[in-house]
């Protein structure tokens, strides 16, 4: 077997040795080791199935590519509630169609909204046409509609299911890490712009239970590319049902806002509900939720596009220490 100084890197890593890029470059004598963060190791391409090789439909305009990288890796679940049993490459290909189809057809975007979509089984297949072929170059990327306000910016991955109560199949999740490997590996995306849908819009996306993993994504992505980093501190999302400290922070702030019908109980009910709903009317906030498949009633909830306006006014508190509070509250 071949002991390539670049198989000698990956082996090190992939054999879990809690050692360093760095270390390992030092240990080895490789080159490379260009930065005191680590010499970043490159992912393997996982396999991916073209436009092509599920039958999608031509794009109904030319799709537009970037002249740029994406900053943000973006993951979404898809919102089919059947959480199917089937792991096939069919299915996978059925999936890219159906999602084409209602993208296309209701939603009347020109093509799949998700640069990629990844199966219950584990198999990956390209969404929106010339997004594996610009992905390879590695300088560019191919604009979708998956994280509206963000699209020039980001790139993101459907995965199939609901994980708002269950969790992600291991197939999935494996498919998934290999995935966000890659496209970090070919931009140079750092572990901090690893992000989910809720992180961006007001939406249950990709589902608590996935959102929940993001934390365990971003390590062992990192681990496998030989980085370190810091675990991002993200906006909660509340919502009807909810209860606590958060919820009682929301509601004094709302309150400053003039919601003077909002109790400070800490209990997201149909006042508080209500108070948020007229919030977004008032500041003219767009709603966006998830659209691979189908959507949930969203409306009054409370998640990272509309804190920054709740908490800025007048306040000489950063976004960052609002972020650090309530992440330390119940
Ligand atoms: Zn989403």
């Amino acid at each position: 077997m071949a002991a390539s100084p670049r198989f000698d890197r990956r082996f090190l890593l992939r054999s879990g040795l809690t050692v360093s890029a760095v270390g390992a470059a030092g240990v080895l004598g490789l080159p490379g080791a260009a930065t005191a963060a680590g010499t970043r190791q490159g992912a393997e391409e996982p396999e991916i199935f073209g436009t092509q090789d599920w039958g999608a439909r031509p794009p109904s305009e030319p799709v537009v590519v970037e002249n740029h990288k994406p900053t943000y890796i973006v993951v979404h679940h898809t919102v089919d509630p059947g959480n199917s049993d089937d792991f096939s490459k069919d299915r996978a290909f059925s999936i890219s169609r159906t999602i084409q189809d209602h993208h296309m057809d209701v939603r009347g975007w020109i093509d799949s909204g998700q640069q990629f979509t990844n199966s219950r089984g584990g198999y990956i297949t390209e969404g929106r046409h010339r997004s594996l072929e610009i992905l390879r170059e590695g300088t560019r990327h191919v604009q979708g509609t998956n994280v509206a306000g963000n699209n020039s910016q980001v790139i993101g991955i459907e995965n199939e299911g609901l994980y708002t109560e269950v969790d992600v199949p291991d197939t999935l999740w494996d498919s998934l890490v290999a995935l966000v490997a890659y496209i970090a590996s070919q931009y140079g995306i750092g572990m901090e712009f690893i992000k989910g849908h809720r992180d961006f819009n007001t939406t249950e996306c990709p589902g608590a239970r996935l959102y929940a993993r993001l934390p365990e994504l971003r390590t062992t992505v990192a681990q496998r590319l030989g980085v370190e980093f810091e675990q991002p501190v993200e906006w909660p999302l509340l919502k009807p049902g909810d209860s606590g400290e958060r919820v009682a922070i929301a509601q004094r702030l709302l309150r400053d806002r003039g919601a003077r019908n909002v109790p400070v109980d800490g209990i997201y009910g149909p006042s508080t509900k209500q108070a948020v709903a007229a919030f977004v009317a008032e500041r003219g906030v767009q709603p966006h939720h998830c659209h691979a498949t189908t959507c949930t009633d969203e409306t009054g909830w409370l998640g990272s596009d509309l804190w920054p306006l709740l908490v800025a006014h007048g306040n000489d508190r950063s976004s960052r220490s609002w972020k650090e509070q309530l992440a330390r509250a119940s």
